[in-house]
């Protein structure tokens, strides 16, 4: 059911004036060679999709979507890649005219981006690496004293 709806390459694109009354379902799929969402511990590698109810008002359009996001994360504390889905849910609302048509992959990259933990650990009580050798504490004891 995606009337209203065209797919470019995966993204959303809506035309305001197919959007029913009663509003529509969107699916969307962003690749990630077009993100460019990448921060130096953050990195898009496979696709994600974005789920989305689409509601025209007046001249007002709303968009309210559910953004499931699979990241490689790098551990702050042992270095060490993890995977993690972002998952988040966002509503978007744009002033429209009848003739325009509204594309959300930039609120929904700015979304994500803004969802990024400012400090990705690989879990709550990760131990880091060791002061004094660098091996990673998680996966072996080298028998130094902690330095902090
Ligand atoms: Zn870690
Ligand atoms: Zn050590």
């Amino acid at each position: 059911m995606s009337v209203g709806l065209i797919r470019d390459g995966g993204t959303m694109k809506i035309y305001v004036n197919r959007v029913p009354e009663a509003g529509i379902r969107g699916h969307a799929r962003y690749d990630p060679t077009t993100m460019d969402m990448d921060r130096d511990d953050v990195h898009l590698r496979e696709a994600f999709a974005v789920e989305a109810m689409i509601v025209k008002a007046d001249r007002e359009l709303v968009v309210t979507a559910q953004i499931d996001c699979p990241l490689s994360f790098t551990c702050a504390r042992c270095l060490e890649e993890f995977p993690a889905t972002l998952k988040t849910h966002a509503v978007f609302s744009y002033k429209v005219q009848p003739t325009d048509v509204v594309d959300i992959t930039d609120e929904v990259r700015q979304e994500i981006i803004l969802a990024y933990p400012m400090v990705p650990v690989c879990q709550p009580d990760c131990q880091g690496l060791c002061g004094v050798c660098g091996q990673n504490l998680n996966t072996v004891s080298c028998g130094h004293q902690p330095s902090r």
